[in-house]
């Protein structure tokens, strides 16, 4: 038996904007690891061992992984979006460096539409100049990188998508990061709140910075800040694709 081991991005929601590369590693695939909610998108069938985990275990899973797959299985990890944003892939990477004896494996990463992708898709075209993702949760670096890194990118007139923007056990710092973001760009700019893109509880917002508010993001939320140059377009937000 020879095993394989993927990690798959499932996109943001819609079965429609799973890759038809990633429904065909999941129908070959014997087992399939990962958060539980995102396990829970794949079909049960014979013969398909699925494994859902809690989330924070990402290294233990990657682990379980390595090993199934060098035991011969034919193993999926599955990441929500792209499983190298903010997901997986990395934590993958983290585990195979300590394991010099499986580097010879099968090793696919299978791409996925992201959530900023997505959600500027159904925005118009935010994104349509240079620009960056941010990851606002503190669990894995120090707030006051996130802080740096937020007014460079604004002072930089780069747009931005912001992932995992507010939580409960950390409301506070989507409060800062609005604060910065008026310092740095003034109250005008356009800033875009895009909730569980692609499901039936999809909901977007446009809004000022002057009129945005903390509760309009929870983590189901990517959150797109417009350059200095994006403006409306009838009910589109868009972004030039030239600085001017
Ligand atoms: N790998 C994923 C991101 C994982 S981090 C990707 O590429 O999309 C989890 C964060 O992604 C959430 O807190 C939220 O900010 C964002 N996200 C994931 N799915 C989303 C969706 N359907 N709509 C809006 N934001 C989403």
């Amino acid at each position: 038996m020879t095993g394989w081991l993927a990690v798959a991005g499932l996109g943001p929601g819609d079965e429609n904007m799973v890759t038809p590369e990633v429904r065909a590693a999941l129908a070959d695939a014997t087992d399939v690891i990962g958060y539980f909610p995102y396990v829970a998108r794949v079909a049960p069938r014979p013969g398909l061992s699925l494994h859902g985990s809690d989330n924070r275990v990402e290294i233990d899973r990657a682990g379980h992984a390595l090993r199934l797959a060098s035991e011969g299985a034919r193993v999926v990890i599955v990441s929500s979006g792209d499983p190298g944003v903010f997901a997986m892939a990395s934590a993958l990477f983290e585990a195979l460096e300590k394991r010099p004896d499986l580097h010879h494996l099968d090793i696919r990463i299978l791409p996925g539409i992201t959530a900023m992708l997505a959600a500027a898709a159904h925005t118009g075209a935010p994104l349509g100049h240079d620009f960056c993702a941010i990851n606002l949760s503190d669990n894995l670096k120090p707030w006051p990188l996130v802080e740096k890194r937020l007014r460079l990118a604004a002072q930089a007139d780069f747009a931005m998508g912001f992932y995992n923007p507010r939580s409960a056990s950390r409301p506070h710092q989507f409060t800062r990061t609005l604060e910065i973001l008026r310092e740095e760009c003034g109250p005008d700019r356009l800033i875009t709140f895009a909730r569980a893109v692609s499901t039936p509880d999809e909901r977007i917002q446009t809004v000022t910075l002057a009129e945005a508010t903390p509760e309009m993001a929870d983590m189901r939320t990517v959150v797109l800040v417009g350059n200095s140059a994006t403006r409306r377009v009838g009910r589109f937000v868009y972004t030039p694709r030239s600085a001017e």
